[in-house]
């Protein structure tokens, strides 16, 4: 009977085999985080079983104090770590420690460059979990039996860590899981047990269930088993109580990152509603922030019962970096994720936290600016996605936002909108502003020029998401935005009144070539006119105010969609010399061509492309011809 029990050998997930091998290499210099991540795991199947204890109060049965034991054997030269959770059954220990079932891991992969520095940090974003046991262990079995299942129902998973695992059924006499690691050679140090106690009160402390190891009497005599963590859930603890490395080793084991986080915030919020937070902002991005689907941020907890990762309903999608927890003294213990969707106490949970983060973030840009700088440019554009969220809080988000600008010579985005309205000269009523594809095109925009000229502040804006949140906001401190290339570029009174003569003096002197481009260009302009805004261009092209902007239209184009074709205003200069020599040209069919030119230009600079680009560079060689033909006759 003793071995009729089959063992299966089974092959990992390829992206498995890659994490691995990864691990095993990059993660060399810091081999103990594997006790954190296969504690933590042991504290997290405790929660499970807790949360499914709620609905069904068998499964706790008799074993009711709930644990994780770590005991050192030197003579085996093994680790073993226990915990009385929810455990696995067979099926379960075949995905769960044999796939890694995170969404985007794939692409992930797809990320590995093969250098290994920058791979070790790019997996410690991932979060190396279960298999950060072979950082230490030549081999590792894993003996589990699920709560609510028989002794005989349990299973040994074993491996070596090189491509394939090993699982048979086994008998285990109490609920839950033991992880047995056989140490390498050069990883021994783990079985000191001063080692191991160190290690879990760095890491393990804040956990609210109790971590304990073998008590010991005098002469070394096993005397029963103790805590070795305070076992009081961080965030319940007094704020005054808690040390900075306390907060840090707390973010390092629920963000699953190797670093420390650039600022936190921990807060008891009592009122309408009663929760707690604590709330951090990450130094670098983790891997998946650009799936908006893809949430890890805040944990739910209820009465510091955890209930559910990644409650996306406690913090809008533009805060998606924030990581952290809310334990709530007022949602019920079985809240679902249904009823999280529309419910008061979340809802009220979600503005606090809301304003919690911004304010947060507001202290550290006026306080630490050089800091504040490190998280714009890492989480900039996903802040850029808030004002168009959040209309409660659109003007604090807005002042929080970062700008390249004329004002400066970089394409850092480091100018603010109040600084920018603290240098409006006093006549100026509007926030000027450009969208372009890149930072070059946009300040090279020939429709920047006369602001240039009179020493107007415009911000530069070039990142894919920037029309769209332009195209969202109307004010910032009651000043307009106002888009350069859009409409007619209204100075205000900006434009002094000499100007203003001037310029009608010199409109009414071109109204006729006016007629004149107008027919060489046909229904290919909206309208021409004479330009406000140009001082060294011979012309440009506009969007009229209610059409669509070139960036949009690129945007939904991008995205597939069919956009109605934009006709432009062609704006003519007629200060610029080569204006005047072409009107000066009598031919019509000739100044056409010219004519023709100017336009295609204008466009390139606008929209970076010609519908037919063929045609103008035939056009232009034309003209290069003829022109060298005169220069050489
Ligand atoms: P994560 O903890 O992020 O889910 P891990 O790689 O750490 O990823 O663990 C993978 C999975 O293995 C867990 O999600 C869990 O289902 C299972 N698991 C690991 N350790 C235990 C344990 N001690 N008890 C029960 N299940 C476990
Ligand atoms: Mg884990």
């Amino acid at each position: 009977m003793a071995d009729a029990r089959q063992t299966e050998t089974h092959g990992f997930q390829t992206e498995v085999k890659q994490l691995l091998h990864l691990m095993i290499h990059s993660l060399y210099s810091n081999k103990e985080i594997f006790l954190r991540e296969l504690v933590s795991n042991a504290s997290d199947a405790a929660d499970k079983l807790r949360f499914n204890a709620m609905s069904n109060s068998e499964l706790l049965s008799s074993d009711t104090e709930l644990y994780v034991r770590v005991s050192a054997n030197k003579e085996a030269g093994t680790l073993t770590i226990s915990d009385n959770g929810i455990g696995m059954t067979r099926d379960e220990a075949i995905t769960h420690l044999g796939t890694i079932a995170k969404s985007g891991t794939a692409d992930f992969f797809s990320r590995l460059s093969g250098d290994q520095v920058k791979d070790s940090h790019l997996i410690g974003q991932f979060g190396v979990g279960f298999y950060s046991a072979f950082i230490v262990a030549e081999t590792v079995t894993v003996r589990s039996r699920a709560a609510g299942s028989e002794a005989h129902e349990a299973v040994e998973w074993s491996s070596q860590g090189e491509g394939e695992f090993t699982i048979r059924d086994i008998e285990k006499s109490n609920r839950g899981t033991d992880i047995i690691l056989t140490l390498r050679d050069d990883a021994k140090e783990f079985l000191g047990e001063w080692r191991l106690r160190s290690i879990i009160t760095k890491y393990s402390d804040h956990l609210s269930i109790p971590v304990q190891m073998p008590k010991r009497g005098d002469d070394e005599q096993l005397e029963g088993w103790e805590a070795v963590n305070s076992g009081k859930a961080l965030w319940t603890r007094d704020k005054s109580e808690i040390t900075d490395d306390e907060y840090k080793e707390f973010y390092k084991t629920i963000a699953h990152d190797f670093e420390d986080p650039l600022l936190w915030s921990h807060n008891k919020v009592e009122g309408t509603s009663e929760y707690t937070s604590l709330l951090y902002i990450p130094k670098r991005a983790p891997w998946d922030l650009w799936n908006r689907d893809q949430q890890n941020g805040i944990k739910l907890y209820v009465k510091r019962v955890f209930i559910m990762d990644d409650a996306k309903q406690l913090m809008p999608s533009y805060l998606r970096f924030v990581r952290g927890l809310m334990d709530s003294a007022d949602l019920p213990l079985n809240v679902s994720r249904e009823i999280l969707q529309d419910n008061k106490i979340t809802r009220s949970m979600r503005t606090g936290s809301t304003k919690r983060v911004l304010s947060m973030l507001k202290k550290l840009a006026k306080d630490d600016p050089e800091t504040y700088q490190t998280f714009w440019d890492t989480f900039g554009t996903v802040l850029k996605e808030g004002p168009a969220e959040d209309h409660a809080n659109q003007e604090t988000i807005l002042s929080l936002l970062r700008f390249a600008s004329t004002h400066e010579d970089t394409p850092v985005a480091k100018v603010s909108l109040d600084d920018y309205v603290a240098r409006m000269p006093e006549k100026q009523e509007k926030i000027y502003y450009i969208v372009a594809d890149s930072y070059e095109a946009a300040r090279d925009n020939p429709a920047l020029e006369i602001l240039r000229k009179k020493g107007i502040e415009v911000l530069l804006l070039s990142e894919r998401i920037d029309e769209w949140l332009m195209s969202h906001v109307i004010d910032y401190k009651d000043k307009a935005f106002q888009s350069v290339t859009r409409g007619d570029l209204d100075l205000g009174e900006l434009a002094d009144a000499e100007d203003k003569e001037q310029q009608e003096k010199v409109e009414e002197a071109f109204k006729d070539h006016l007629k004149r481009f107008e027919s060489a260009l046909g229904e290919q302009v909206k309208l021409v006119r004479v330009t406000h805004r140009l001082t060294d261009s011979p012309a440009c092209i506009v969007t009229d105010e209610n059409d669509m902007s070139t960036q949009m239209a690129k945007l939904m184009e991008a995205a597939g969609q069919k956009v109605p074709e934009t006709k432009y205003i062609f704006e003519i200069n007629p200060g610029h010399t080569l204006v005047q020599r072409v009107v000066a040209v009598n031919d019509e069919q000739r100044f056409a061509e010219w004519a023709q030119i100017l336009l295609d230009q204008a466009t390139l600079a606008e929209r970076g492309s010609l519908k037919d680009p063929a045609k103008f560079v035939a056009r232009v060689n034309k003209l290069m011809l003829e022109l060298t033909a005169d220069a050489t006759a």
